[in-house]
């Protein structure tokens, strides 16, 4: 029988880093996904194979189908897919929507959405039932900016968001009785590196005080809710969006 893998796209930092981790304390072979610090995942593997957990760091840039395609080609040589978290997402620099180029708006697009819709399709394609799979569970990484709009910072992104709701929900239904489960984890300011890599690297402590617990979560607070979705706990539980925000942008 061929090994059971999950395939974690981002994984290599933040929170897809926790998520990778933790599914592999769990007993789950992951693969860790990354566009281009082979340094950084290179170390989360090693670190995950000295804890005695199974994972293998590919290369790929989600904003670009030929590497999807080759990402899951990898995946097929290690084994049977059963899961995909589609982590993978990026932020630009502060800007009014008067300002943005395309260049940008496709980059936004291309990694956040379309990058998330594309690797959700080759998930499908190998787990649905209808297909001859064995099923599995898909979890999108989303944002509470989809609900706040993120007005005069970054409206592309949130907008890209607002698509992974959607998203989220339509796939849910669509798989429902092909033995997929689709759920996605909005989370509100986590402390990681996507914020510098924004352009805005003391974001988290100006935003702290005016947060509802007063504090931003960690990657392992993402990571934990990401787990229980992918998990048999979580059986019944499809088309959800579970707002991992310490309370920031919970009304609809
Ligand atoms: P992060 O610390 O910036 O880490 C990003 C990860 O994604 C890295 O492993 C990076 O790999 C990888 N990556 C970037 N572009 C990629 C691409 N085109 N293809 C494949 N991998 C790519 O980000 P994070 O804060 O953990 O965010 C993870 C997810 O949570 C994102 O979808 C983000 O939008 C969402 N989120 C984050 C927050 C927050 O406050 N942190 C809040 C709401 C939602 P390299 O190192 O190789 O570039």
């Amino acid at each position: 029988m061929p090994e059971e893998i999950v395939m974690v796209t981002g994984g290599s930092r933040g929170i897809g880093a926790s998520v990778c981790r933790k599914l592999a304390a769990n007993g789950r072979k992951v693969l860790v996904n990354f566009a281009q610090n082979s340094g950084a995942a290179e170390e989360l593997v090693d670190e995950i194979r000295a804890a005695g957990g199974a994972a293998v760091a590919i290369q790929g840039d989600v904003g670009n189908e030929a590497e999807i395609l080759n990402l899951f080609a990898e995946a097929d040589r290690l084994g049977t897919l059963t899961g995909l978290v589609n982590n993978a997402g990026v932020l630009d620099v502060a800007q009014r929507v008067d300002e943005m180029s395309l260049e940008r708006l496709n980059r936004i697009f291309s990694v956040n959405v379309f990058g998330s819709f594309l690797c959700a399709r080759e998930a499908v394609r190998r787990m649905s039932t209808r297909n001859g799979g064995k099923g599995g569970t898909i979890v999108n990484l989303g944002s509470a900016a989809s609900k706040l709009g993120s007005p005069n910072q970054y409206v592309d992104y949130a907008a890209s968001k607002g698509a992974i709701d959607t998203m989220t929900v339509g796939l849910a239904l669509e798989v429902a009785q092909e033995g997929i489960r689709v759920n996605a984890v909005r989370p509100g300011i986590i402390d990681t590196e996507i914020h510098a890599s924004g352009g805005a690297p003391g974001r988290v402590a100006e935003l702290q005080s005016k947060l509802p617990m007063k504090r931003a979560g960690s990657a392992e607070e993402v990571a934990d809710a990401v787990l229980w979705l992918m998990s048999d706990q979580a059986s019944y539980t499809t088309g959800a969006i579970l707002d991992v925000s310490g309370g920031r942008a919970i009304l609809p």
